[in-house]
Parts: structure tokens; C-alpha cells; sequence
């Protein structure tokens, strides 16, 4: 199908039309007469969304998430590309997983699913996993991730490093250092001692960025550093990049809104690893996203049951859903406050991911040749998030009830209008 879009505004404000036919923008004036017309009213369009951190549960926990499910929930967000974590049962680590995950993906055909394959066997730290094979499968895997756990033995994070640049590839680490976090359940503070929970130091996330920008500057490799969460996690990266070392860094929507204050009630929706921290925390990084020592913001959705979310604190599991509000959030931390401009959301949202992970044809600018993956957003509406209308299969948003700036009206995957009407 051809598409005529009516008065959208380009990230840079420019307002145009904008035609698309046969998955790419044309000229307006070379479109064939059979076109759908939809007046966007000014509208902001965006390159379409790219997510580098998504856990979709597929292999193994498809009551809590599906690579469909998924892929609805990313459409709906915005997102027409998504990276799926490795941490399924079987876990990603061989080809064949990969490839699975990828087919499962090309299938649902809303958008890319492009798996992410474990550094180590089983995601287990001791040996490395088929890196290599599964950067020559069907999925051509170019990023890997034990996210979950941290690659913690310092030569597997040195021999990974080195073996990702014979393909270009990145290693993105869950940063979190293990005997200094043992059974912990939120942020190390005055919270966690009001709650008797055992804290989460910062600490135990910087140690390991520290360690791992010098293992690539030594090795000369790319690294990426998930879900930052520290103001001494941004200094870190700040001075890691000035010393032209090749690391970047993603953070969550939720780290940039929320602090430890929402478990004061022990309201499991809260938890997650790593944890929410203080605002002053929260303040870095929104300072270091809008100046770019901080990349991208990905979501780290991570859908569960709500059999592991509706219990005790100390026996419910990390993780919030994130697809479906990411874009907002970023819109009311960051544009709303004038931090950060519409071009920025595109760079962080979409073009500087798709960089990173080298997704082709996605965070490309809009124009006439490149290929049609856009996303357009009523950035003057307000809407409440409602958990029951997601499209996720698990409701664990710690944002239900939350007032939000943005409502996506219309998602166009490879030309295609995936969502919207
Ligand atoms: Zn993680």
C-alpha cells in the first residue's frame, strides 16, 4: 500500500508532506494515484523507534511475554526494532536459538526482532557461548549481552571484547558486581535501612563500568554499558569518552523518572535490578542523556507474570514492562523540561541505537530513498496509562495511572502501517 501523510512535523520542525510507496519515501509528486491519505495535522514523526534492550521470554516463558506479543506492545510503543535479550530458556547462546527468535520475529512481521546472543555458555560466566556462529546465522547477531547477570570474570569480558571486533560486533554488559549485591533488593540508602531491605550500593554497578572501559580501551574494542544508573556511573562514562575509549551507555525511562521513594510501601511494581536510585541519581543522568555522555535510552522491558509481581517484596522478581510508555516518559523528562529537543529524542531513540547495534535501515533520516520505518506522535495529548489496554502480555508498569504527554497514532514498519489507523 502507498501512503500520502499530510502535514507532519520533521524532527527538526520543518513541516512537509511526506509520500511512501513500496516500503521507502518517495517524492510526493511520484506517488501512484492509489494512495491512502491521513492528515497528520502537524503531527510529530520521528524515524521509527529502535529498542537495544528487550526481553520478550520467548523460548520458555511465553505465559509472560511472546516474540508477537512483543512485537505488538513495540508497535504500539513506537518501535520498529527491537533487540531480544538472551536470557529465554533455552537460553540464546548457539545459532540455532538466534535464528529461532529472529524467524519467530520475521513472522509476526510488525517489526525487526533482532536477537541479542549470550556472551557466555547458558549465561552461566565460564565460557564463552558460539559467538562467532551466531554472528554468521540468518540473525547476524551483532550484539552481545549475559544481561541478567554481569559478565563478571575479567578475562571472559577481555577474550569477548576481543573476539566481537572480528565482526564489528559490541559487548553490552549488565554492570552489577555480585558479591556486592548478594540477595540485595533495592538501592543501598536511607530507604533500604527505613525498610529493612538489603541495599544495592552504587558502588557495585561503577566498580564494574570502571573495570570494563579499560578492558576496552586495552583490547580497543566497542562495549556498551546497560541500564546506567549512577551519577558515578555518567562521571565514569564522561571520562572514558574523553580518553576516546569506545563505550557507550543506555538508560531506562524509569531511571529517569522514578526514585527509591516509590518502595516506601513495598509495592513490588517497583522493584527492579538494577534498582531505582535518588534523585539526585536521576538528575545525572538526565543530564548526561541530554549532553550525550549517556547514547540512547532503551527500555529494558521485562515482562512478568503477575503470579512473580503481586507478592512480598523479597520473593517478587525485577522487572517492569516498558515499551509502551518509553517515549512518553522521555517526552516529560526531558523535552518537557527543555532539555532535550525532538531532534535529540530522534538521535537517542533511534538513530544512535541503530548506529550502535548497526541495524540497517532503521534511525535513517526521513527522505526521500530510505526506507519507511516512522513513527508519528500526537505530542499534545495527554493520556493516563491504563495497564489493561497494553498490548504486553504481563501488566507489570509501575506507570498505571500515571498522566503522560504523547499518544502514538501510527507506526509504519518497511512502509507498511503496523499500527494506526
Ligand atoms: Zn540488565
Amino acid at each position: 500500500m502507498s501512503f500520502l501523510l499530510k502535514n507532519a512535523t520533521l524532527p527538526n520542525g520543518t513541516k512537509t508532506d511526506l509520500a511512501i510507496q513500496n516500503g521507502r519515501y518517495v517524492a510526493v509528486g511520484s506517488l501512484i494515484p492509489e494512495h491512502k491519505v491521513i492528515d497528520l495535522g502537524g503531527k510529530q514523526v520521528l524515524p521509527g523507534l529502535v529498542d537495544l534492550h528487550t526481553h520478550l521470554r520467548e523460548p520458555g516463558f511465553e505465559e509472560s511475554e511472546t516474540v508477537a506479543t512483543g512485537s505488538l506492545s513495540a508497535v504500539r510503543g513506537g518501535f520498529t526494532a527491537i533487540s531480544a535479550m538472551a536470557n529465554t530458556s533455552p537460553v540464546a547462546d548457539t545459532a540455532g536459538v538466534v535464528e529461532q527468535v529472529y524467524r519467530l520475529g520475521q513472522s509476526a512481521g510488525l517489526c525487526d526482532v533482532f536477537p541479542i546472543g549470550a556472551v557466555t555458555q547458558g549465561l552461566k560466566g565460564e565460557t564463552l557461548s558460539e559467538i562467532g556462529a551466531m554472528a554468521d546465522s540468518a540473525a547476524r547477531v551483532r550484539v552481545f549481552s549475559d544481561d541478567g547477570k554481569c559478565v563478571f570474570d575479567p578475562l571472559i569480558m577481555r577474550r569477548a571484547l576481543e573476539y566481537v571486533k572480528k565482526f564489528d560486533g559490541v559487548i553490552a554488559q549488565h554492570a552489577q558486581e555480585p558479591a556486592l549485591t548478594q540477595d540485595s533488593q533495592m538501592n543501598e540508602g536511607e530507604i533500604s535501612a527505613q525498610l529493612g531491605l538489603k541495599g544495592w550500593p552504587a558502588v557495585a554497578e561503577e566498580a564494574i563500568i570502571a573495570r570494563d572501559v579499560l578492558l576496552a580501551e586495552h583490547t580497543n574494542s566497542r562495549l556498551h554499558i546497560c541500564h546506567l544508573t549512577t551519577a558515578g556511573g555518567v562521571e565514569i562514562i564522561r571520562w572514558a569518552k574523553a580518553r576516546g575509549i569506545q563505550v557507550t551507555a543506555e538508560v531506562t525511562p524509569h531511571h529517569l523518572l522514578l526514585t527509591d521513594d516509590y518502595a516506601k510501601n513495598y509495592d513490588p511494581i517497583f522493584k527492579v535490578n538494577p534498582p531505582l536510585r535518588l534523585e539526585s541519581d536521576v538528575i545525572a543522568l538526565r543530564a548526561g542523556l541530554a549532553d550525550g555522555t549517556i547514547d540512547i535510552v532503551a527500555t529494558d522491558h521485562a515482562p512478568h507474570s503477575s503470579e512473580s509481581k503481586d507478592c512480598e517484596w523479597a520473593v517478587a522478581s525485577f522487572g517492569m514492562v516498558g515499551l509502551e510508555t518509553a517515549l512518553s516518559i522521555v517526552i516529560k523528562t526531558m523535552v518537557e523540561s527543555g532539555a532535550m529537543s525532538y531532534e535529540g529524542v530522534a538521535e537517542r531513540l533511534s538513530i544512535a541505537p541503530a548506529r550502535i547495534a548497526r541495524y540497517e535501515n532503521h534511525g535513517q533520516a526521513i527522505e526521500v530513498g530510505n526506507v519507511a520505518n516512522l513513527t508519528v506522535v500526537d505530542t499534545a495529548a495527554q493520556c493516563t496509562v491504563d495497564r489493561d489496554l497494553m498490548s504486553t502480555r504481563s501488566k507489570n508498569t509501575p506507570f498505571h495511572g500515571f498522566e503522560l504527554p504523547g499518544v502514538i497514532t501510527h507506526t509504519f514498519f518497511n512502509g507498511k502501517l503496523v499500527f494506526g489507523e
